[in-house]
């Protein structure tokens, strides 16, 4: 098979071959760029291996542009980083590693392409194409990868516990790809996960963590929670998530499985949002029911309080993967929270000030609660779904009849403590925040308007009956 005219539609090809060509380097563009040519997927980063010096190449190759190009040298790990306007360049000389059993550490030699190939993740990953004159856009295969590809297949090169016991991060890939490609994953790779997985305990958790974070932005991220948990990876970095699974019945009542639950969520979450932090709120959204689970014979099984606990539990679980403890944090905790206060806002008699309080709570994360609730609808029965979708529709009408009369989603307070403490000559103190907070839960009561004269009026009022006297 031969991929010269596809390259051709790239000059980058040309200039890395007459690089090649000047240094006599035997030169290849391999790995994903490559799977991703054969798919029809796009790919910006391209990996170019050669038999010799990947830096010395990739000085060559910056001399073929005719404008400025950056190059970075990482001259410990010998390879080349060269960075064009849409996309990046990586090379690098082929290798071998051997992994001698009293040591975790590889020893990293030079090799042939063969050997280079070999010590790749997937057979998908393991393929070539050359950039040498006398061959140039031959596909190189030695694991039969194209088939794989046919045949929609994730498969180590070598013995599966071979290659995921010298790297055991492999482990996550081969399901960040199955989640990404759509794929199966072989029964042999498979099982040699199953067996392994407890030795994903060596690996970082911010390596885990990328591939989890690709496997929540495919799609359909159920697929790939579902072969984490089949393999007991899932066990190993997300206990918490793993909890979620099983069914109690007492007295024949029964509670809905909150893995798969929250599953059907997440896939809900991702069909009308590509947002990585709203699909997070998704698996946080019941990550405390199995903690605040009872059986109460009369009314069956509750899990109250489960939001309050998920939120306290969410800075915890950000901490240990190692996701990040900032406002991206907050509102995947904000969620969590607020995740059930729509649906007490369905009946027909709910008072404006519960919609002001909800609209100042969720602040501009409004819209992504809403979309969080419709996707928590996971009824079988589509009489129910209808009804609750058409009952949230109600309730964002609501929401938005009184966000346009009080404005109250982001809430600035009318009169601010400067305010105060100059009406009053008063210094910084208890009395300026109490002032505050009764303008503030007097607007979020109705009982006055969003307006600076309202709050002013009323700033007098609460200080004078504290005892207050406006400065003279
Ligand atoms: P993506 O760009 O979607 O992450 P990719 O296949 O390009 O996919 P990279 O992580 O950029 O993934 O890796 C580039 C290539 O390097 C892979 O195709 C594979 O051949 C090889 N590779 C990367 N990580 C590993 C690993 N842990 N073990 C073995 N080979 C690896």
């Amino acid at each position: 098979m031969n991929f010269k005219n596809q390259l051709d539609q790239d000059p980058i090809f040309s200039k890395v071959a007459k690089a090649a060509e000047k240094l006599g380097l035997e030169t290849y563009v391999v790995g994903g760029y490559v799977r991703d040519l054969i798919l029809g997927r796009p790919c910006k980063d391209l990996d170019f291996t050669c038999v010799g010096s990947g830096i010395a190449l990739a000085e060559e190759v910056v001399k073929q542009f005719d404008y400025h190009v950056p190059l970075s040298v990482f001259k410990n790990f010998g390879t080349a980083m060269l960075k064009l306007e849409d996309s990046e360049l990586e090379f690098v000389g082929a290798r071998k590693e051997s992994y001698r059993s009293e040591s975790r550490k590889p020893i990293v030699e030079d090799g042939t392409l063969q050997e280079d190939l070999e010590r790749r993740d997937f057979t998908i990953n393991a393929m070539a194409i050359s950039l040498n004159s006398k061959d140039y856009g031959d596909l190189l295969d030695p694991f039969d990868g194209l088939n794989d590809l046919k045949k929609k297949n994730i498969q180590t090169p070598l013995d599966p516990e071979i290659t995921f016991s010298d790297d055991p991060l492999r482990m996550m890939r081969a399901i960040r790809f199955a989640a990404q490609l759509e794929f199966d994953i072989e029964a042999d790779t498979f099982y040699a996960i199953s067996q392994n997985a407890h030795r994903l305990k060596i690996v970082s958790a911010e390596r885990i963590l990328t591939e989890l974070n690709k496997i929540i932005q495919t799609p359909k991220p159920s697929y790939g929670f579902k072969l984490l948990f089949a393999s007991k990876l899932l066990h190993e970095f997300f206990p918490e998530m793993v909890e979620l699974q099983g069914v109690d019945s007492v007295d024949d009542k029964s509670h809905k499985d909150n893995f798969y639950h929250t599953l059907q969520v997440l896939d809900n979450v991702a069909t009308v949002s590509e947002d990585l932090w709203l699909r997070w709120a998704a698996i946080l959204h019941d990550i405390a029911k199995p903690a605040t689970k009872r059986f109460n014979p009369k009314v069956g099984w509750t899990f109250h309080g489960h939001e309050d606990k998920g939120a306290r539990m969410t800075p915890g679980i950000f901490k240990r993967m190692k996701l990040p403890m900032d406002e991206r944090m907050k509102y995947v905790q904000k969620l969590v929270r607020l995740h059930l206060r729509p649906i007490a806002l369905v009946k027909d008699e709910v008072t404006d000030s519960a919609l002001r309080r909800l609209l100042f709570d969720a602040g501009d994360a409004i819209d992504d609660l809403m979309k969080l609730c419709r996707a928590d609808v996971t009824s079988k029965n589509n009489k129910k779904v209808k009804r609750y979708l058409e009952n949230f529709d109600k309730v964002e009408r609501k929401l938005q009849e009184v966000e346009e009369k009080d404005q109250v989603r982001n809430f600035q307070p009318p009169i601010g403590g400067e305010e105060i403490m100059e009406t009053f000559d008063l210094k910084p103190s208890k009395i300026v925040g109490d002032i505050k907070e009764e303008i503030k839960e007097a607007i979020l009561e109705g009982k006055i308007h969003n307006k600076p004269e309202e709050a002013r009026k009323l700033m007098l009022e609460i200080a004078i009956a504290k005892g207050l006297s406006p400065k003279k």
